[in-house]
């Protein structure tokens, strides 16, 4: 089987790679012309644990090509995916121009029967527009060729991506003709053969599905952020409520950490998206815009804290910051709580000394050269008046503190993810300030 996939980013990147090494012969189309030469010569632009080594492999077994040019595939193919970005447009709604742009591609060189199948975190709705704008390419074109659209929502997560495309706890496919479902069976029976769910629905209910459950996921942080900010108040421990609620099986273990907030690519728009559908219907969804209020507050938490200790004297303070990207194994720092703090402690005066293991090229997008960028927490830790700690990387997890002590000017450290115990840090002579602890 030969497919395309437009959009070759976190998402296009990562599902191409899997199904070719599944034996499909894929294309990855991108607009992003220096990304593609890059991926030819095996430069992968993104990091991803085991992504590099997949990408090589099925280069080298020529089942992996990389095109700027739809049209330079689409009549070898017969299923195009589109795994293009959809930000945030105005008001939050996701802005579908990338996804309207590629049906028209395909609308307007499309010679025979295709299958467009939508990857992308689209609102309700979005696939009739899709239909809408090939048609109106065929109608410009004045000719007559049968085609389909399908809703294949992405579920995986950055930094376990491979695991979760290879593994994955159901894969949802909406269409709405045999056609479509007799492709689509046809692609994912590998997964069916290991026993992972496909659930097959109508195109509005996967469409529906993927906001569903980024909302619930950011719904469960934002729920926890505020039962820590309340347990702070009242005397209480987030981490012995986590484990005393996380063990009914009713709620389950998972996603119920307090932090300093949830960011990424993924969750903060796709709640704003989810809350303007709902506005666009005439239905506020009262529950999400608290957990969006709920989540910006925290991302201010960890400056807060540190402002509180030091009675707001922090000009002239260097500080640490553990960790940039807005999570573990992972590079990207879209809408990472990193990006809210560290403008504030800059606005505020202080010295930035910042160490991530992977991120520090995107980091300097963002940040150019305000801050310093460490070769390793140790250096990030010299002369620190305290230590933030963002990102919750394994490498992180058990310092050598006595090193650390060494370094800094004040040994404090504010835990923004809840990962050290506050016992041994102070056996460490290390203050310790966590989310919602004691
Ligand atoms: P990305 O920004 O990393 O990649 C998108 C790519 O599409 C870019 O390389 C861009 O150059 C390319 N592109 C834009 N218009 C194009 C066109 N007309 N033709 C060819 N290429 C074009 O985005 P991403 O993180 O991979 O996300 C893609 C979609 O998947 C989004 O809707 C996102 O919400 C969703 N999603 C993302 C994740 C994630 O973890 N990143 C997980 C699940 C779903």
């Amino acid at each position: 089987m030969k497919i395309a996939i437009v959009g070759t980013g976190y998402v296009g990147l990562v599902t191409g790679t899997c199904f070719s090494d599944l034996g499909v012969d894929v294309t990855c189309v991108d607009v992003n012309e220096q990304k593609i030469a890059d991926l030819k010569k095996g430069i992968i632009p993104i990091y991803e644990p085991g992504l590099d080594e997949l990408v090589h492999k099925n280069i080298k077994a020529g089942r992996l090509h990389f095109e700027t040019k739809l049209e330079a595939v689409l009549d070898q193919v017969e299923v195009v995916f589109s795994a293009v970005g959809t930000p945030p447009g105005e008001g939050g709604a996701a802005d579908l121009r990338y996804v309207l742009e590629v049906a028209r591609q395909v609308g307007r060189t499309m010679n025979d029967y295709k299958l467009l199948v939508t990857k992308s975190t689209v609102p309700v709705g979005t696939a009739q527009k899709v239909k809408a704008a090939i048609q109106e390419e065929l109608d410009l074109r004045g000719v007559q060729i049968p085609f389909d659209v399908a809703s294949n929502p992405e579920f995986l997560k950055e930094g376990d991506a491979i695991n979760d495309f290879s593994k994955p706890n159901r894969i949802v496919v909406g269409v709405e003709s045999d056609r479509a479902r007799t492709l689509m069976e046809k692609l994912y029976h590998p997964f069916t053969l290991n026993g992972h769910p496909v659930i097959y629905m109508d195109i509005p209910s996967a469409e529906m599905t993927k906001y569903a459950a980024n909302a619930m996921l950011a719904t469960r942080i934002s729920f926890m952020n505020d039962i820590a900010n309340l347990c702070e108040l009242t005397g209480a421990d987030v981490n012995m409520v986590r484990r005393g609620i996380g063990t009914d099986e009713r709620i389950g273990s998972k996603f119920l950490y307090a932090g300093c907030g949830y960011g990424g690519s993924c969750f903060p728009k796709d709640v704003q998206a989810l809350i303007q559908t709902g506005l666009e219907h005439g239905h506020p969804l009262r529950v999400l815009q608290a957990v969006e209020a709920v989540n910006e507050d925290q991302k201010e938490v960890v400056f807060k804290k540190l402002s509180h200790y030091f009675e707001g004297a922090l000009s002239g303070k260097t500080i640490a910051v553990w960790g940039l990207s807005f999570k573990p194994n992972t590079d990207d720092m879209r809408v990472a709580p990193s990006l809210r703090i560290i403008p504030m402690l800059l606005a505020a005066g202080c010295k930035v000394r910042a160490f991530d293991p992977v991120a520090h090229e995107e980091a300097r997008r963002e940040l150019g050269d305000t801050i310093y960028y460490a070769s390793d927490i140790y250096d990030a830790a010299e002369g620190a008046s305290a230590i933030l700690m963002l990102t919750e990387w394994k490498d992180f997890r058990m310092p050598h503190w006595a090193e650390v002590k060494r370094r800094v000017k004040h040994p404090l450290v504010i835990d923004g993810r809840n990962i050290y115990d506050k016992e041994l840090l102070h056996n460490e002579g290390f203050a310790h300030i966590g989310i919602g602890t004691k």
